[in-house]
């Protein structure tokens, strides 16, 4: 390894990769002042399609808490319902999710649909809002680390010296790769799709259309309309033997043939893919320096969308434990992120792979991922720690109308003390926002207090995780001085 330890540091993370899971992490140091660079080697006019379009109830929680919610709710739009067909002959006309309103705990219940390509641009936006632009066709091609920094080589023959790097480039990740990591799983041949956006005159758009082969029930084509657009998100599963054709006139033969609709014409095809199903976990999230996040760590089936989501997840887990750690906090919190966010990923594979296998099978509350607990984790504390952070409507203390998921918005910690009168135990730091419910925050309706209790603290981490519930002063202190 080379030594670069006396180089002069340019940024305090690079993050390579700049699709969902790179763009949050960057907004996520950006907003906490940390410096970050984002290089990523595909053009600024990359267009990378519709892909992971399920953005997931927890995925939302993470966007209010990133002030993007508004554009991704105004932008896209509930699953719709779905029109199967035999054939060519209507069977069924349904919804695929249930229908669920908001609850005072759970202010986003069921999915958005959202192409990935707006999500992207969304986050970008936030970004540059920000101060931080994504460096396009900056592709990197090597690095070295030492006890102080990495050294990030690009194509274009510049180096960038920062104290972290994140691998955020997608499955193929050559950071990973690079590492030595292995990625532990399967590719299975055999589940390969066609996918593009094309655009189709006179395709209903009302309806999320699937035509089923009438004998053996499995799917032969499936035609989404991509909110907000003229696309439509078109998939085929062809067999391993297949000789893909990724051009218009291929998708149009699929078109015809799948759909027995011989009046439907292929006006525009973008983003052609040849995808296969692979399942597969990096055996280790971090060596030293380097970090692995999104499909650079995990890859699994689309099927109950939880790849994007997975991704934004462990960079909104990883963001505030880099920032903290550059700003002085014990290096041991890094390893944390691994700890945690692993075990997820392998949750994610199970569940992805268990409704792949399972054709039958309707997307269960699991895929919503408001379950996902980080309770047997390092980070976790007292009895509700490590749980998600719920929701509750409740006033400040002039009694204006908020919710805890506002109260909580921003890059610092929420400390909730329960206890009646409520009281700040000494030794809090500045570094935590501090509420006595009752005093500084009222409850009026009683949502909080259902949710959190009356009596101790409640410490809910920057990612909206419980950190420590409490009834011990000291214990919060000496949590606080970990984190
Ligand atoms: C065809 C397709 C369909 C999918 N459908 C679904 C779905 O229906 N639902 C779902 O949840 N998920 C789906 N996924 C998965 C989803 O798209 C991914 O989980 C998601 O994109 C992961 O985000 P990421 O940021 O981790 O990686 P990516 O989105 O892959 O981003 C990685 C970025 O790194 C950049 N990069 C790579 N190498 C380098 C380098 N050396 N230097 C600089 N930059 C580099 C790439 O250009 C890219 O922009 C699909 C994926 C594909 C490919």
């Amino acid at each position: 390894m080379v030594s670069h330890a006396n180089a002069e540091v340019d940024t305090d993370v690079v993050v390579v990769g700049a699709g969902p899971t790179g763009l949050t992490l960057a907004i996520e140091l950006a907003r906490r002042r940390v410096g970050v660079r984002i290089l990523d080697r595909n053009p600024a006019d990359f267009y990378p399609g519709t892909r992971g379009n399920g953005l997931q109830p927890r995925t939302l929680e993470v966007f209010h808490d990133l002030g993007i919610i508004d554009p991704i709710l105004a932008t896209g739009q509930e699953y719709p319902p779905v029109q199967v067909y035999f054939g060519g002959s209507p069977v069924y006309q349904g919804h695929t999710q249930r229908r669920s309103e908001p609850t005072p705990d759970v202010p986003y219940p069921v999915p958005i649909v959202q192409p990935q390509w707006r999500t992207e641009r969304i986050l970008r936006e936030r970004l540059a809002g920000l101060g931080v632009a994504v460096e396009h066709d900056a592709e990197m091609v090597g690095f070295d680390q030492d006890d102080d920094g990495v050294t990030v080589s690009t194509a274009a023959g510049s180096s960038i010296r920062a104290r972290f790097m994140v691998g955020a480039d997608g499955g193929r990740s050559g950071v990973r790769k690079a590492l030595g990591v292995g990625f532990t799983g399967t590719t299975r041949p055999a589940e390969r799709l066609l996918l593009g956006d094309v655009t189709v005159p006179g395709m209903r758009r009302d309806v999320w259309q699937v035509w089923l082969d009438p004998v053996d029930k499995r799917v032969r084509a499936s035609i989404w309309p991509v909110a907000g657009t003229d696309y439509f998100r078109m998939s085929a599963p062809i067999t391993a033997d297949d000789t893909p054709d990724l051009t218009l006139e291929g998708f149009q033969r699929l078109l015809t043939e799948r759909t027995h609709r011989r009046d439907l014409t292929v006006t525009t095809l973008a983003a052609p893919t040849d995808y296969r199903v692979s399942m597969r976990l990096a055996d280790r999230y971090r060596v030293g320096r380097v970090f692995l996040a999104g499909d650079a760590a995990h890859v699994h089936s689309p099927a109950g969308s939880q790849g994007l989501n997975t991704g934004v997840q462990d960079a909104y887990n990883l963001g505030w434990k880099l920032a903290r750690v550059l700003a002085g906090a014990p290096d041991a919190l890094l390893d944390t992120y691994e700890a945690e966010r692993r075990p997820v990923a392998e949750q994610a594979i199970g569940l992805s792979t268990e409704l792949l296998d399972d054709k039958q099978a309707e997307p269960d509350d699991r895929t919503l991922q408001l379950g996902l607990s980080y309770r047997d984790g390092p980070l976790a504390a007292g009895g509700r720690g490590g749980d998600r952070a719920p929701d509750a409507p409740c006033h400040t203390a002039d009694g204006t109308s908020t919710s805890l998921f506002d109260v909580f918005r921003g890059t610092s910690p929420t400390l909730l003390c329960l206890e009646r009168p409520g009281e700040v135990p000494e030794g809090v730091s500045d570094a935590v926002r501090a509420y006595r419910v009752g005093v500084d925050l009222l409850d009026p309706d009683g949502h909080l207090r259902a949710a959190y209790g009356d009596s101790g603290y409640v410490l809910v981490r920057p990612d909206g995780y419980i950190g420590v519930d409490t009834r011990s002063a000291d214990e919060v202190a000496a949590y606080l001085t970990a984190i």
